[in-house]
């Protein structure tokens, strides 16, 4: 299965994405933890992205690409992937379906999961309590809420309008919500 997940900050895409990568066997690729890692390893790419990642805002499209491409060609994602946290823009969509078409594996579906904007501050103030991340205060929250919104959002309807898209209700439990997408899923495969 080749999954794009979408959601905003807090919506819980990435604790379905870890569900789901162990249930589907394929690698859960989270864009956020790919940058985590190369700001911990003190990486040019890592030093360069920290700053803009602080602030609440996007990284390069041309770094994401980078990362993005190296890693969907590595050979544990030669049988599918879940994509988490990419694209987050127009531009990287349209940049992925080239990369998808290139390397022969388009998208399956691309999932959106939906949670209002109240259940999503108090997740993330929840969240940066638990893992301190240092872009979870909340002013920067507040910035990537407003990415989301004007950069992000866009790319629902990019999936929607190639019919690609499917909406999954984000409210209720882990378990809850990892149901609704099992359900799409078997729809799809
Ligand atoms: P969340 O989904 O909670 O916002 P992520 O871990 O997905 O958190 O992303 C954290 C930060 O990493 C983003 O605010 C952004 O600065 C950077 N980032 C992650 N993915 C991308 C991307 N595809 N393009 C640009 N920046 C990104």
């Amino acid at each position: 299965m080749r999954i794009v997940l979408l959601g905003a900050p807090g919506s819980g895409k990435g604790t379905q994405a870890a569900i789901l990568t162990e249930d589907l066997q394929v690698p859960h690729i989270s864009t956020g933890v790919l940058l985590r890692a190369a700001v911990e390893a003190g990486s040019e790419l890592g030093q360069k992205a920290k700053a803009v990642m602080d602030r609440g805002e996007l990284v390069s499209d041309d770094i994401m690409l980078g990362l993005i491409e190296e890693r969907l060609q590595a050979e544990d994602a030669k049988g599918g992937f879940i994509l988490d946290g990419y694209p987050r823009n127009l531009s990287q969509a349209s940049a992925l379906d080239v990369v998808l078409e290139r390397i022969g594996q388009p998208l399956d579906v691309a999932i959106q999961i939906d949670v209002d904007t109240e259940q999503v501050v108090a997740r993330i103030a929840k969240r940066a309590q638990e893992e301190g991340r240092s872009d979870d205060s909340e002013e920067t929250v507040r910035k990537r809420m407003q990415v989301y919104q004007e950069q992000t959002a866009p790319v629902v309807d990019f999936y929607a309008d190639k019919g690609q898209l499917t909406r999954v209700l984000g409210e209720g439990t882990i378990e809850e919500v990892n149901h609704r997408i099992r359900a799409v899923l078997q729809t799809e495969a």
